[in-house]
């Protein structure tokens, strides 16, 4: 099939599951507008509370969501003993491939400060006490470093789970998990259970994105209406420095790391998988993309032993692209909060965001629903922070598409990469374009 037609297609795709989503932002901008010149408080009252309402659902879904996706990760790694080999390696190269990207994201954000333009639209008492806030956050760990390191372990896992306290909760689903790996069969229920946990949990996120429409609809004309039509001057600067990290990422960090880790030519690699980095990018999921991405592998040579047990994982637990986004978000907002951030803070939120982005499902917006974790380890919560996220809101589709291509892309580049160091690569396939087969 042409270039072309693909293109098409993968748009088209994109704009058939996302339209509505589309037509709320469009929508939001113009009621926005209008309420600028000509504000009505109702009808702003009733938006915002539309808003809120959207983000205080995303809100409801984490803790489950974060649990759930760290058992069935964790059990079923530390199952697959065969591939034990494979395992730690993938573990390593995802790890590599995050932390690189969590640096790239903090610099750009710092170097560009795209969240200054958004102070001027924030109310200076809400960023008063949000930035007292983080400081008393960040007092109490300075002054209690040892407590705080205390603290990480749950006296109490449901007594944190209540209280929302994410670094606990995540330690103690770490522990109990590779508890549950080591025990064996004996765990099919408890692991049977967090599946049935993480499955109905995704039905519930699908709902609430049945109600991104009204949400961003709602969130984008409050935004608009307080800030006229300078928003999106704003807002693109924030948009620049993601699309420059993801560039930066997919066309410099990638075909580095196939030629130090491996002699894949990330060219040929890149057109093999054109199919799916188009799909990830039009249906803004890593999951939906999965079955494309792993024919796309194996029809070009790399061996199914390979993208079996490596893309599925990385599909679920590999989201460089979303890590990268919430770091330069919550940079953003505190930016715009006025919030000063320390070295120690900055390493805080890279930190979390590479747990906050591997706990997230490979679904549309569950990147912006886990920036809550990075957050929680400023004291913070979205709720507090909603003009902020108005912004972010504004522009969130298309960055959810930008950072899934990457979060795919990079599945592909670690499967490429472990299949070379593991003799599971076909190279006449793989560097021989004539021999590909049609996939959409
Ligand atoms: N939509 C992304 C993915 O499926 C996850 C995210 O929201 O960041 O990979």
């Amino acid at each position: 099939m042409k270039l072309y037609m693909q293109v098409l297609i993968a748009l088209g795709l994109g704009l058939k599951r996302n339209w509505h989503i589309f037509a709320g932002l469009v929508l939001g901008v113009f009621a926005g507008i209008w309420l600028h010149s000509e504000p009505n408080p109702t009808i702003l009252t009733a938006l915002t509370f539309i808003g809120q309402l959207f983000i205080r659902m995303i809100q409801m879904v984490v803790i489950p969501l974060v649990i759930s996706a760290i058992v069935i990760g964790i059990t079923s790694v530390s199952d697959s003993k065969q591939i034990g080999k494979l395992g730690s390696k993938m573990i390593i190269y995802y790890s590599i491939l995050t932390l690189i990207a969590v640096v790239i994201g903090a610099v750009l954000a710092l170097l560009f400060k795209p969240g200054l333009g958004a102070a001027a639209f924030i109310n200076s008492d809400i960023a008063t006490s949000i930035q007292a806030q983080v400081a008393a956050t960040i007092e109490h760990q300075r002054a209690d470093l040892l407590n705080i390191i205390l603290g990480f372990i749950p006296k109490n896992p449901l007594a944190s789970i209540a209280a929302g306290d994410m670094v606990p909760i995540l330690v103690y689903a770490v522990i109990f998990s590779v508890a549950l790996a080591k025990i064996g069969d004996i765990n099919r229920p408890f692991v049977g259970f967090f599946e049935s946990v993480f499955a109905a949990t995704m039905k519930i996120t699908d709902w609430i994105m049945c109600f991104a429409a009204p949400g961003v609809f709602a969130l984008t004309a409050v935004a608009v209406s307080a800030f006229g039509v300078e928003i999106f001057t704003t807002i693109s600067k924030y948009l620049g420095v993601l699309a420059l990290g993801f560039g930066i990422q997919l066309f410099v960090v990638f075909p580095i790391f196939l030629s130090v880790f491996s002699k894949v030519p990330w060219l040929m690699l890149y057109a093999a998988i054109a199919e799916a980095m188009m799909v990830a990018f039009g249906t803004a999921s890593s999951s939906a993309t999965l079955p494309l991405t792993i024919a796309c592998c194996e029809k070009r040579g790399i061996s199914h032993k390979v993208t079996s047990f490596v893309i599925p994982l990385g599909a679920t637990l590999n989201m460089d692209g979303t890590a990268l986004l919430q770091v330069v978000a919550v940079i953003f907002l505190t930016q715009a909060y006025g919030v000063v951030l320390t070295p120690f803070m900055i390493v805080q939120i890279a930190l979390l965001a590479i747990v906050a982005s591997s706990t997230c499902a490979g679904i549309p917006g569950a990147g912006i629903i886990t920036i809550a974790l990075v957050l929680n380890g400023l004291g913070l919560s979205p709720e507090q922070m909603v003009a902020g996220f108005a912004f972010l809101f504004t522009i969130e589709r298309i960055t959810d598409m930008m950072r899934t291509l990457v979060n795919v892309t990079s599945d592909a580049v670690v499967a490429a990469a472990i299949a070379d160091n593991e003799n599971e690569i076909n190279y006449d396939l793989l560097n021989n374009p004539e021999e590909y087969n049609e996939i959409i």
